[in-house]
């Protein structure tokens, strides 16, 4: 560190750069002392070096300006060399700036008044311990969860810092994405959203496609239901917009009726995208949204996304936003499409949307019975026929059926779904009744790969992780601290010469819950180490091994926590050496893509989005990116471990490997263009 010579110094976090040349006493005052770390990015550099060259204008230190100029082109060489690697530096916490320093900084930059603000401009791995006695090592939980000896603490995962999600906006303007020239209004109705309304892929999703049409210079709008569960203090900005109402149907003495319920519309931002969240306003007489959790909590689900469905459309509509494009998601809000052809397009102030739909997944189409669809204020009995919703499977039955995924088909003017492979395969059967559907409607639907937001999942400035790294950025080093840390948090062996397996993932049969549950014994019987992050309601069986034989006090190589925790699972990608998704199929699947970005090689099987990402390494020495196998049974698992296993015994190549995968793109850039292509082409 410097203190005393005269300067204006950039020190970054890997090379101290050396005091400059001495100038007078009273420059020495003013500009003394002036010390920071950190990687200043192009525009601030700029800024920074007219400042600092009119400052030195008036002295004759003309040694000190060139030498602070050859700084300043230093530091704007790493920074293009780190964001050739795909390094994104937008913030470093380890910046150490001495009080003098920030009244010349802010003078510097008008525009950014405080610290937090510079902060987020500098960069640098966001904590980069030099040595293992650098790091906080957590104290190991118990069985319930606390740090041993210290019931009121929490666990060692929610202890650290979580991601700030306001950096998400200072992160935009670092991103390569093409301006377009046809800026549309997009509103996105959506049942999650990440990281607040998140359960699974679908949140993310919505989030990284709605953040990648901003940087795209598109007017992005995501409707939200306004959970009771959502933490009001984590959305940013969060404003009351209007009141209106939204007719809602209901038995009244065995008499349809319709009342209008009150609804409020927010408005906010979670996780660098335009929220509106609604609510009911009457929340006395109304159940909506109640309760601790998204989904599962103390409302009816058909219920409250009928009446969701037809508030958004209420929204849209008095709040004049007339939007380009539609894009609803899942069953959830199937609703929409349906209800907009018949009852708003051309009869209220909606009169130029066009509806996209896309299926993440078609575990679950939303079957409805024709009074229940009353709940939007509109009779069910309008698509209660063949060419609409009608539900062919319960022709007959008493009472025939909606589907609303199907009326969500029929309705939509496009309908993808996340990657080419589940398109191939819902057109050639395995989507149940609703393969038939799609193929009947196949020229509207088409597959596009889902990606992940490469802003929003980067080891390089992760909050949550002890050590961060990128590739060509002490990727080895710091991972290797991070599986020490979640070994030791967990109380497994702390070895790092033990292959680390983990697997996230929601507990439900789709994920391939008996291949987990080999894989899992597998691990303890030859020694290697495995960690589960899941839950649902399969996880029952886990929840025994979890109590008895993989215990803390049972085993020191398996651990299976039957939770959900964003941070945790963050940790767990940092950590991992491998990370499995054995799914029975998978429409795209996120958790292999993430785990690349982690440096963590993924074991999956060949179906779905897994089939279009993941490329055997045995099989390409040059493309390879994780371990594929194809059939459903434990020898195909096994298999596909142990060769996963031998390429992790040669460390160095290993490490080369894991340094190439984390390079491998799956960001929203490409996928973003398609679905923007796909808008215009409406
Ligand atoms: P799906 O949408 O079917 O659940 P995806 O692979 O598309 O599967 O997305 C799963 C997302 O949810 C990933 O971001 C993954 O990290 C996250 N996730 C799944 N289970 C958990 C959990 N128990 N705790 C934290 N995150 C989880």
């Amino acid at each position: 560190m410097i203190a005393s010579s005269q300067s204006t110094t950039l020190v970054n976090t890997c090379c101290s750069l050396k005091p400059l040349a001495r100038d007078s006493a009273r420059r020495r005052t003013s500009t003394d002392r002036i010390i920071t770390k950190g990687r200043y990015r192009g525009r601030m550099i700029n800024r920074a070096r007219q400042k600092i060259e009119r400052a030195f204008a008036s002295s004759s230190a003309s040694s000190s300006r060139e030498e602070m100029m050859k700084e300043i082109k230093k530091l704007k060489e790493e920074n293009e060399e780190l964001k050739r690697m795909g390094v994104r530096l937008d913030r470093c916490d380890d910046v150490d700036i001495d009080d003098d320093i920030l009244p010349i900084i802010t003078e510097v930059i008008p525009s950014s008044s405080s610290l937090k603000d510079v902060l987020k401009k500098a960069g640098g791995l966001r904590r980069d311990p030099r040595r293992d006695s650098d790091v906080e090592w957590p104290l190991p939980i118990t069985m319930v969860g606390c740090p041993i000896g210290d019931e009121d603490k929490k666990p060692f995962w929610e202890t650290r810092p979580k991601n700030d999600a306001n950096e998400l906006f200072f992160a935009d303007d670092a991103t390569a994405a093409k301006k377009t020239k046809n800026p549309l209004k997009i509103s996105h109705v959506t049942a999650e959203l990440a990281p607040l309304a998140k359960v699974g892929g679908l949140g993310d999703v919505t989030q990284g496609l709605g953040r990648a049409m901003k940087m795209q210079g598109h007017d992005v709008e995501i409707i939200l239901p306004f959970y009771q569960s959502l933490v009001h203090g984590e959305i940013f900005d969060l404003k009351h917009v209007m009141d209106f109402d939204v007719p809602k149907g209901m038995k009244w003495d065995g008499e349809n009726k319709v009342s209008m319920m009150k609804t409020s519309a927010y408005s906010g931002n979670i996780g660098g995208c335009n929220v509106i969240l609604l609510k009911p306003h009457d929340e006395a007489n109304s159940n909506i949204f109640k309760g601790g959790k998204i989904y599962g909590g103390s409302y009816n689900e058909l219920d409250a996304y009928l009446y969701f469905s037809r508030a958004s459309l209420e929204y849209l509509n008095v709040s004049r936003r007339n939007p380009d494009v539609i894009h609803v998601h899942e069953w959830q809000t199937c609703a929409v499409p349906m209800l907009y052809w018949e009852e708003y397009h051309g009869k209220t102030n909606l009169n130029k949307a066009k509806i996209v739909l896309t299926i993440h997944n078609l575990d679950n189409t939303g079957e409805c019975r024709e009074e229940e669809f009353f709940a939007t204020g509109v009779n069910g009995a309008k698509f209660n026929v063949i060419e609409k919703a009608l539900d062919e499977r319960t022709i007959g039955h008493n009472p025939e059926r909606l589907c609303l995924m199907k009326g969500g088909v029929i309705y939509s003017n496009k309908v993808t779904t996340v990657s080419p492979t589940y398109a191939k395969e819902t057109l050639n059967g395995n989507g149940g009744f609703m393969s038939n559907i799609l193929k009947q409607n196949k020229d509207k639907f088409l597959g596009i790969l889902n990606g992940i937001d490469y802003q929003l999942w980067n080891p390089a400035l992760d909050a949550t992780l002890p050590a961060n790294f990128a590739p060509g950025n002490k990727m080895t080093e710091n991972k290797k601290i991070c599986k020490k840390y979640l070994q030791i948090g967990l109380g497994l062996d702390v070895d790092d010469s033990k292959p680390l397996i983990v697997c996230i993932s929601r507990l439900v049969p789709q994920k391939g819950i008996h291949l987990i549950e080999r894989a899992v014994t597998q691990s303890e019987a030859n020694g290697n180490q495995f960690v589960l992050l899941g839950s649902g309601h399969s996880d029952g069986g886990f929840k025994r091994m979890a109590n008895e034989e993989f215990s803390q006090v049972n085993s020191k190589n398996v651990r299976l926590m039957i939770t959900y925790s964003d941070a945790l699972s963050r940790l767990m990608y940092a950590a991992a050496d491998f990370v499995l998704v054995p799914s029975m199929f998978e429409p795209c699947g996120l958790t292999q893509m993430i785990a690349m970005r982690y440096g963590a090689l993924p074991i999956v099987r060949s179906t779905g989005g897994l089939a279009d990402t993941v490329i055997d390494c045995d099989c390409d020495s040059v493309n390879g990116n994780g371990f594929v196998f194809h059939n459903a049974d434990n020898n195909s698992l096994d298999d596909c471990v142990l060769r996963a296993i031998k390429s992790f015994k040669d460390r160095k190549k290993f490490a080369s490997l894991q340094e190439r995968v984390a390079l491998v793109d799956y960001g929203w850039e490409a996928s973003g263009n398609m679905y923007a292509s796909l808008y215009e082409s409406l």
